[in-house]
């Protein structure tokens, strides 16, 4: 792996990190690729591929139960990258982490359990009008069946949370307040340790939807002090179908199980089932096992790099980029936060972002266009979607040239 011997006076050496993922290095339309479409997905590297290819390999096993040799090595890796992802999030313990397929289904576990379990009639959900769907409709679906009402935090022209706007919507009928860290669409990092001390004050849990800050930055559970808190392992340099929910000791064990089936009982008859001890009581089935190994080796290989080094560096691709995309004629930047991940979103002229999209990709470049699943941020800037640009440590300056570059040509072809 690259990352072990890169480090020259303790900065890490990108391009040669960059080694560690392979599919960057090829040409797409007989140019070199350029990925910029990390918030939809990170690319994955060598070490993570290979975790899984030598899962298969050497000892494909279902875990727990078994009492031969390929089960134990199968469950040791598994219940080895939940003691990462504790470790990773400073979590208290292991319990506290439950595998779950991703971020929408950490959400649907809360809503429909700790949801179903307290929410009443006449209760108030808090959101933000920047998330994700997945960060809303759960949350719908929750106040329809129990009579209860979604209050909003709006967003100022810049894409930031009006925190003023937040703490006047606080009451004692809120239950639930439920807030990215940092913003898929626009890249905005909300003030989240603030957010959930406030929501505390008013006697209200926190589910902390952490999908765009896994990869960026450090997170911490005990410092924030969140009840609750998703991300997924694809964007954060593991597979896909693996992601966790966090949650406290205390209300996990209090929670109702999500799915029922083998794993998650104690005991069955048909007189009555007991369930495991949490997190097995959220993990009904044969679940993800070369995801969860992956996710593990995904977390020690970023810990490897520094998170702090990861975050120095794609500030400065964000400045880079700012800066750069802002000199193309016509170019408008949605999303102007003080606070931002690596994320740029963007419209030029009255080009629809998907036309842009397409002829990016004939120059080898991939960016997303669209809502990116925020139809009510959309609404709330009154346009249909955006280009949006996002780097992680594997991207460089070069290629934030090339995207320059090839929008000046699409721009010129579309005008
Ligand atoms: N929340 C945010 C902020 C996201 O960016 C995403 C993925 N785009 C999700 C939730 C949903 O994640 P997943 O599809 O991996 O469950």
């Amino acid at each position: 792996m690259a990352v072990s011997s890169s480090s020259k006076n303790n900065l890490p050496d990108w391009a040669y990190i960059r080694t560690d993922f392979p599919i960057l290095h090829q040409k797409i339309n007989g140019k070199k690729l350029v990925y910029f479409d990390n918030a939809a997905t990170s690319q994955k590297p060598l070490s993570v591929i290979n975790a899984v290819s030598d899962y298969y390999e050497r000892y494909n096993s279902n875990i727990h139960r078994g009492a031969h040799y390929l089960a134990q090595l199968a469950t040791e890796a598994y219940e080895r990258s939940r003691q990462t992802v504790a470790q990773h999030l400073n979590a208290n313990s292991e319990a506290e982490i439950n595998f779950v397929r991703g971020t929408t289904e950490a959400i649907n576990l809360v809503a429909s359990t700790y949801g179903r379990q307290n929410i009443k009639s006449g209760d108030e959900i808090i959101v933000t009008e920047m998330e994700h769907h997945s960060n809303i409709v759960p949350w719908q679906l929750l106040c329809a069946e129990k009579g209860a009402t979604l209050k909003v935090i709006p967003v100022n022209d810049k894409g930031e949370l009006l925190v003023e706007e937040y703490l006047k919507l606080l009451n004692n009928k809120t239950r639930i307040v439920s807030v990215a860290y940092v913003s898929n669409a626009l890249g905005t990092i909300h003030p989240v340790k603030e957010i959930i001390e406030a929501a505390h004050q008013a006697g209200a849990v926190v589910f902390i939807d952490a999908a765009q800050a896994m990869p960026h930055m450090k997170v911490d559970v005990q410092e924030l002090d969140c009840d609750f808190l998703g991300f997924s392992g694809h964007k954060v340099y593991a597979t896909t179908g693996i992601g966790v929910l966090y949650g406290k000791r205390e209300l996990l064990e209090k929670m109702p199980p999500y799915m029922g089936g083998g794993e998650m009982i104690k005991s069955v008859s048909f007189k009555g089932t007991t369930y495991n001890e949490i997190p097995y009581k959220f993990e009904a089935g044969t679940p993800n096992i070369e995801g969860g190994i992956a996710l593990g080796v995904a977390l020690n290989y970023i810990q490897l790099i520094g998170l702090d080094q990861i975050a120095a560096y794609e500030h400065e691709l964000l400045l880079y980029g700012t800066e750069t995309l802002s000199s193309i004629e016509g170019l408008r930047i949605i999303g102007t936060a003080e606070n931002k991940s690596s994320v740029i979103s963007f419209l030029i002229n009255n080009i629809h972002p998907y036309d842009l999209g397409v002829l990016l990709n004939e120059q080898g470049v991939a960016i997303r266009t669209g809502h990116h699943c925020c139809q009510p941020l959309m609404d709330r800037f009154g346009i249909e979607g955006t280009c949006r640009a996002s780097f992680a440590f594997y991207n460089t300056r070069e290629e934030i040239d090339q995207l320059a570059e090839s929008l000046n040509r699409a721009v010129h072809l579309l005008s």
